[in-house]
């Protein structure tokens, strides 16, 4: 079970400063004195996690379906819809390939001018997709980004998180699915090493008062399972999770399992996306439709519908279910850039605020919850428990 931690594995998860080992147990070399070197000791800076430090509080609401994303093409009088929505807790990281299977679809009648409703994650994606495949686009949309929901998620690589129920996980849609994840993570690479960095990888930290929940699943619900698809289709993509041997990582008693992560940093990345839209020649106009029937008044004939959310009300599609999920932000403190799970509560170290969120122990947590009133007492919770790891440690 126990692994030595490499110098640039520490280096690169605890953030520049955070450090190789302690030198206990060094001996001094010669004068007959044997040489011992203890195990490299994982430091971390810690988070200042106070609850005075908390700079907001969002709330959203995860567009869940148990059957999965609607990718479906539908006439609706004398326009084409694609649709492209209902991407549960995985809008971020299912964009690109969701959106370029939308754009394929779009474009496969030959149209070249296409209107994209909605600029959240999938707007955006399937915008630049439709440019770069050679089309005019036009987004309309009632909101742009930062004050779309898509502004207000954790900012991390979860590809599988609230995708579907299990007992919808057909073939066919593990195929759809794998495909959508394997296109998203290669575009992401393209993302790395730009100036405010919009994408970079971290260090995540597990953190578990008892050995065994290190390794078990969610706690169960008498609800049926949400669908766990990473592990079984796509677990080449990233590297496998370790454990840090007790008492060489900062966390006192507790024990302790290291995976790593990518995170997007949503201010910087969103931004990009949109400055790469209108350089492009993108246009944007805003525009709030009540029904399907609005539509005709668009010059477009083929429309992607990147509505989120919002497709409930505008198609009538109750299959969407919220799941409410609300996020404490932190003075950014660059010096952090390692991520924390902890008691249900995770923690983001995004370069644009710290996210400290509860997450609950399985993924029902806010689930069927509209409401996006903030909690502060929440709120307050979710930073405590992360402040306990470094009191008590
Ligand atoms: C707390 C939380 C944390 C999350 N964390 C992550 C994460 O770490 N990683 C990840 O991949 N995903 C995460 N998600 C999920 C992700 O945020 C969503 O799946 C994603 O934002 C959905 O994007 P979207 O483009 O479909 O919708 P939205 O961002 O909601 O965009 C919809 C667009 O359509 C427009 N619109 C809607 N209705 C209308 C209308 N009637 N007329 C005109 N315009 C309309 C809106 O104005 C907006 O521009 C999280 C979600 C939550 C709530």
């Amino acid at each position: 079970m126990e692994r030595r931690l490499g110098r640039r594995e520490l280096l690169r998860g605890a953030g520049a400063v955070a450090l190789l080992g302690a030198m206990h147990g060094c001996g001094v070399a010669g004068m007959g004195v044997k040489r011992q070197v203890a195990p490299p000791t994982l430091q971390l800076v810690p988070v200042r996690a106070t609850t005075d430090r908390i700079s907001r509080i969002t709330v959203c609401t995860r567009p869940f379906r148990a059957e999965g994303t609607r990718l479906d093409v539908e006439q609706f009088g004398t326009k084409v819809i694609v649709h492209n929505y209902g991407h549960g807790g995985s809008g971020w990281s299912l964009s690109w390939g969701s959106s370029s299977i939308a754009v394929r679809k779009a474009m496969a009648g030959g149209e070249r001018d296409i209107a994209v409703i909605g600029c959240g994650a999938l707007g955006l994606t399937s915008a630049l997709l439709l440019q770069r495949a050679g089309s005019r686009v036009t987004i309309y949309a009632k909101d742009l980004p930062p004050n779309v929901r898509s502004s207000l998620a954790s900012g991390l690589w979860t590809p599988d998180s609230r995708i579907c129920l299990e007992e919808n996980a057909t073939p066919a849609f593990k195929q759809l699915w794998e495909q959508m994840t394997r296109t998203s993570f290669l575009t992401y690479q393209n993302f790395l090493g730009l100036p405010g960095t919009p994408v970079e990888f971290i260090d995540s930290y597990f953190v578990s008062d008892d050995a065994q929940s290190l390794h078990r699943r969610p706690q169960p619900d008498a609800r049926p399972p949400f669908a766990e698809l990473q592990r079984e289709l796509v677990s080449d993509l990233m590297p496998k999770s370790v454990d840090v041997a007790p008492g060489s990582h900062p966390f006192g008693a507790r024990f302790v399992r290291q995976n790593t992560q990518m995170m997007f940093n949503l201010a910087a990345y969103q931004r990009l996306l949109m400055a790469d839209f209108l350089s492009n020649g993108g246009k944007i106009e805003i525009a709030e439709f009540h029904s399907p029937n609005d539509f005709t008044k668009l010059r477009e004939k083929t429309l992607i519908n990147a509505t989120g959310y919002g497709a409930r009300a505008l198609f009538g599609d109750e299959s969407l279910i919220p799941v409410r999920g609300q996020l404490a932000r932190g003075i950014p403190q660059p010096e952090v850039g390692y991520g924390l799970f902890y008691k249900g509560v995770s923690f983001v170290p995004r370069r644009d605020g710290l996210v400290f969120q509860a997450v609950g122990n399985n993924d029902y947590y806010g689930f069927n919850d509209d409401s996006v009133v903030p909690d502060r007492s929440e709120a307050d919770r979710a930073v405590n428990t992360i402040a306990e790891l470094f009191n008590s440690a």
